[in-house]
């Protein structure tokens, strides 16, 4: 590879799109200064916030952690602690979880795991395949289930807010795959910082990485030597949409460099007008009949697929 664009090292990295070679040192200052530029412009952090990173034992979540934890050793006024959820999908977690220990270690940062298994009854090990027979897809309550407890155990803990680790590769494909099913209200969401649910017990949720694509991520962990897993999980590949939409994006990537940020920007203007025309007033978030937490509707999403995997179960 050539030189850096901006000294006389070796480069390691050629961002396409701005056509920079860049060597470790301004790789990783670049990514840094994106994700602090994403912080500072759509103001997800206060001080005297106590953040609840979501760590999952992956390359995201572990550079999202390292960061966050660089950038608050400069500001006492800010807070970091780690919550991980086991899904119970041993193949995939359990090494995960591995690495998760291992970077908090080094961090010195608190990590807090809670499971499905202990918080539900069930892994998802255990209802992937029932599931699946009914044509359904576990990411769809793997998913669901997972936002729940992270809100309610991160409020328990007295975080402020809910910091997670997607990417421009995750948010891009959900864009164009909320686009597809026509879901206003996920395409409303669409935003660095979550703005259109406000309630007591919902903690906001941050996604500073949004800006960064998955290989920049990827490079950015190992060249600060992060320990984290790389297998992906078993049943993401039953959700074929995701699949073909990340294999499209990266295909159209490779064809004009910078389509996902040009897809990125306008989710986000897309996401701004559905917010405004979307009248949320006659859909308050009130707190679920059954479990208190969060929701939009009498029974919140989470009780509804627990409601539907119990009957699952039963029948097969
Ligand atoms: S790929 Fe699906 S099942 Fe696996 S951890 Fe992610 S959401 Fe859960
Ligand atoms: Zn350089
Ligand atoms: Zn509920």
């Amino acid at each position: 590879m050539s030189k850096c664009s901006f000294c006389e090292r070796e480069a390691v990295y050629y961002r396409a799109n701005e056509g920079n070679y860049y060597c470790k040192y301004h790789f990783v200052k670049s990514i840094e200064k994106k994700v602090k530029k994403t912080i500072r412009e759509y103001n997800l952090i206060k001080p005297g916030d106590k953040i609840a990173v979501a760590l999952s034992g992956g390359k995201d979540s572990a550079s999202l952690l390292y960061m966050l934890h660089k950038f608050s050793k400069d500001n006492p006024k800010i807070e970091i602690f780690a919550i991980l959820v086991d899904e119970g999908i041993p193949e995939h977690r359990d090494p995960s979880i591995e690495k998760a220990k291992e970077l908090v270690k080094m961090l010195d940062i608190e990590l807090h795991i809670f499971s499905f298994k202990e918080e539900f009854g069930f892994t998802i090990q255990e209802i992937g395949k029932a599931v699946l027979k009914k044509g359904k897809h576990p990411c769809e309550y793997c998913g669901v289930l997972r936002r729940w407890l992270l809100n309610k155990k991160a409020r328990e803990l007295g975080a402020t807010k809910l910091a997670t680790a997607f990417n421009l590769d995750d948010e891009t494909e959900s864009i164009i795959m909320n686009v597809i099913k026509g879901d206003m209200i996920r395409i409303a969401r669409e935003a660095p910082l979550s703005s259109i649910i406000s309630h007591p017990k919902f903690v906001p949720r941050i996604k500073p990485l949004i800006f960064i694509p998955e290989e920049e991520v990827r490079l950015y962990a190992d060249l600060n030597k992060l320990p984290y897993e790389g297998s992906r999980c078993p049943f993401r590949k039953y959700n074929s949409l995701r699949v073909e939409t990340h294999e499209y994006l990266n295909g159209l990537e490779k064809k004009s460099s910078g389509i996902k940020h040009m897809l990125m920007k306008n989710g986000l203007k897309l996401a701004e007008i559905v917010r405004k025309s979307l009248d949320f007033s006659n859909n308050p978030i009130r707190e679920c009949s059954i479990c208190g937490e969060p929701s939009t509707s009498r029974i919140c999403k989470a009780c509804q697929l627990r409601k539907e995997i119990k009957e699952i179960l039963s029948s097969s």
